[in-house]
This record gives C-alpha cells, sequence and structure tokens, in this order.
C-alpha cells in the first residue's frame, strides 16, 4: 500500500521545480558570497535576487528582510531581540503558541529579563481580544505582544491586523509567528502595523532549514549571531544559499498559485471533515474549523475507545501518516497542550490531519475506510 501523507503542517515534500532552481547551487555554483571574485558575485547575486523576490511578495522592502534557518531561530530572534534589544520587559503571549515562542519566552522568564502574561482563550480556540486590550492597558512597562497568525495544531486564524492595531494603540512591539501563513497567505507589510513576522520554507513545498524574519525597517536591534559580515552584520555565517534560493522559488510557485491551490486544498478538508462525520459516529472537531481557520488543517477529536488511543500508532502501521499535536512523539495521542488549553473533553483522541496540492479525495476515502476499522 502507497504513503498516504496528511501531515503537511509539519512539513511539505519538496516541489522539483524547487529543486531544480536549487540544484546549480549544490554544483557548479558553490562560490563564496563574500568572495569578490566570479564565483563569489554569481552567489551573492542569487541570494540579493531572493531577498528581491521575497519582500516584493510580502510588499516589504529587501533591507526588511533576514535569512535564517528557519521558523524557530526567527522567532526566537524577534522575542529575544525585543527584550534585550527594544527594552520590553514585558511579554504576552498565549498557551496555544509553538513552543518556539513558548519555550524562548519561559526562558525569558527564568532568567528574570522579562515577565509573561497569557491572554485568555475563548472555546472556539480564539483568543480574547478584549483581554488582549486589558492586559495592554494595565502594562505599566514596554509590551511585546507575541502571539501567532495561525495555529499549527488547531488551524484557527488569528486577525493580526486588529492585534496590530491595538499593540500600535498602547506602543508595544507586535511579533507574530507566521509560519503556517506565509507561502499560503497574501501579506502587505507596508499595510500591517506588525514589527516581526517570521516564514518557514519547508511549510509550503521549499527546503528544510532556511526560513526569514522580517523586521520593520523602524526597528533597530543588535545582531543575533556574531562573526562576519553577512546579512548586513545581523547574521553571521556563510549563507545557506541552496535553500535561501529555493526559499525564494518556493513562494514564488507558492504565491503564484495561491488561488487555486487553497481552494482545491479546502476542498480536501471540507470532504474528510463531511467524510468524517458521515462515518464516525461521535467524531467533532477542534478550534473554528469552519470559520477562521487554515484551509490546510484539520483537527478531529475522535470518541475514547479500547482501539482508538493507540489511532496515531494504527495509522502509522496502515502507512498513513498524521500527527496528534507537536508535543506528541508516541503512538498515543496525548501531550498536545493547544488540545488540553481549549478541550473540554480530557477523554477524546486528537488527529490533526493536514493537506497539500499534491493530496486527493481517493486518499482521503482510504483513510476514512482505515479509521472506521480502528475506532
Ligand atoms: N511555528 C509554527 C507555528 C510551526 O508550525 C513551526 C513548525 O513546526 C515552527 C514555528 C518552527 O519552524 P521551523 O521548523 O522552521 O523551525
Amino acid at each position: 500500500m502507497n504513503r498516504i501523507y496528511f501531515d503537511n503542517a509539519a512539513t511539505t515534500p519538496l516541489d522539483p521545480l524547487v529543486l531544480e532552481s536549487m540544484m546549480p547551487f549544490l554544483t557548479e555554483k558553490f562560490g563564496n558570497p563574500s568572495s569578490i571574485y566570479s564565483y563569489g558575485r554569481e552567489t551573492r547575486m542569487a541570494i540579493e535576487n531572493a531577498r528581491k523576490t521575497v519582500a516584493k511578495i510580502l510588499n516589504a522592502h529587501p533591507s526588511e528582510i533576514f535569512f535564517t534557518s528557519g521558523g524557530t531561530e526567527s522567532t526566537n530572534t524577534a522575542i529575544n531581540a525585543s527584550v534585550r534589544d527594544l527594552g520590553c520587559k514585558k511579554i504576552i503571549t498565549s498557551p496555544l503558541e509553538h513552543h518556539a515562542t513558548l519555550h524562548c519566552v519561559e526562558h525569558l522568564v527564568k532568567t528574570g529579563e522579562a515577565e509573561v502574561s497569557y491572554v485568555k482563550v475563548l472555546p472556539n480556540g480564539h483568543i480574547d481580544m478584549n483581554d488582549l486590550d486589558r492586559l495592554l492597558a494595565d502594562s505599566k512597562e514596554k509590551v511585546l505582544v507575541t502571539l501567532m497568525h495561525a495555529n499549527n495544531e488547531i488551524g484557527n486564524i488569528t486577525d493580526i491586523e486588529q492585534v496590530g492595531n491595538l499593540c500600535k494603540k498602547y506602543n508595544a512591539i507586535f511579533h507574530s509567528d507566521t509560519v503556517q501563513t506565509v507561502g499560503h497567505y497574501a501579506f502587505d507589510m507596508r499595510k500591517l502595523p506588525m514589527h516581526f513576522i517570521t516564514g518557514s520554507g519547508h511549510k509550503f513545498h521549499g527546503p528544510k532549514g532556511v526560513g526569514i524574519l522580517y523586521i520593520n525597517e523602524n526597528i533597530k536591534i543588535n545582531p543575533f549571531i556574531n562573526g562576519g559580515n553577512q546579512e548586513r552584520n545581523m547574521r553571521a555565517g556563510t549563507e545557506n544559499i541552496y535553500g535561501i534560493v529555493g526559499f525564494a522559488k518556493a513562494l514564488e510557485i507558492a504565491t503564484s498559485n495561491q488561488e487555486n491551490d487553497s481552494e482545491y486544498i479546502r476542498g480536501l478538508k471540507n470532504y474528510m471533515k463531511q467524510k468524517l462525520l458521515e462515518n464516525i459516529p461521535g467524531v467533532y472537531f477542534n478550534g473554528d474549523y469552519e470559520g477562521k481557520s487554515l484551509y490546510t488543517v484539520l483537527s478531529a477529536a475522535f470518541p475514547e475507545t479500547d482501539k482508538s488511543e493507540m489511532l496515531l500508532f494504527n495509522l502509522d502501521i496502515n502507512n498513513i501518516c498524521a500527527s496528534g499535536g507537536s508535543a506528541c512523539t508516541s503512538g498515543a495521542s496525548v501531550g498536545s497542550h493547544v488540545i488540553s488549553a481549549i478541550s473540554k473533553d480530557s477523554n477524546q483522541s486528537t488527529v490533526r490531519f493536514s493537506f497539500s496540492k499534491y493530496n486527493t479525495k481517493e486518499e482521503i476515502d482510504v483513510v476514512v475506510e482505515k479509521l472506521k476499522e480502528m475506532i
């Protein structure tokens, strides 16, 4: 039986056209971009072209785009710089953030560099905007608000423009983990009231280990890796050229096909939802799945039975790849901090199905048939 891959929020397969764009930089175009001779100029040019491509798509200035090793580094950089360079002594975040955010914030609290407040979460998994307003109004010190654009486990999308406007009102710094949305939704950084956003190539059919940090031009932070003068003295180290080229190509492809791909993938999500409702008694869905939600993610809660406890394990045996949550490492679907923060029912078995342009309805039919045997 062929493998069925429904874990695209974790990572996506590389688009063959992206690989093609990267290949010359893994072979003949190997020069160090800091070198002055032709080999170096060639790769320097590739990096700067990639930066221009990314900036144009996000409607940002090229000088606002920094290439990093991915979402985790970008988020850590934004949060650490806000505290250490921009004077934010208080952080407002939510319990539903990715560990890249939560663990970074916890570390700053542990070292005594910042205090944290967690904004209230509504039962549908959205953050309580009134509570955010109240927390901002009550803060005496300069605040960093770090709230993700879309939740990787339940798919909920936060209105970042609304959050940004609140931050503006209270003169707070706003960082958003946009790893699940860059490459899937349009961004206009000239209009959005935000200081930092992040992106990760492997979430939209680009390579792993490369991402971006957008830093608004009005923000000045210190270098985040010290050493050579790469990335305009901000992030030292010889550049991941093929990764950077692949990131830009993947973003270009994703953007030019966004309308068709998103419609197709949304169709898959709705089809899976319908099929599950028809075939699995007691199934329900986490988050605002029919409202402000990623078209790529469907978080399904299955009733607890003897068999459903080992659902992910059994899916794996049947060559079906899906996930239980970011903290889930075993076959059992326990351990998701997101599900436990919003769940009304601790006995549910949660499986996150997440789709890409490479999935089909036929695959969904196979998975639902298998699930019927497993519950
Ligand atoms: N933030 C979110 C919402 C994610 O889904 C991920 C990926 O798992 C990350 C951050 C981390 O990104 P990366 O794997 O590029 O470090």
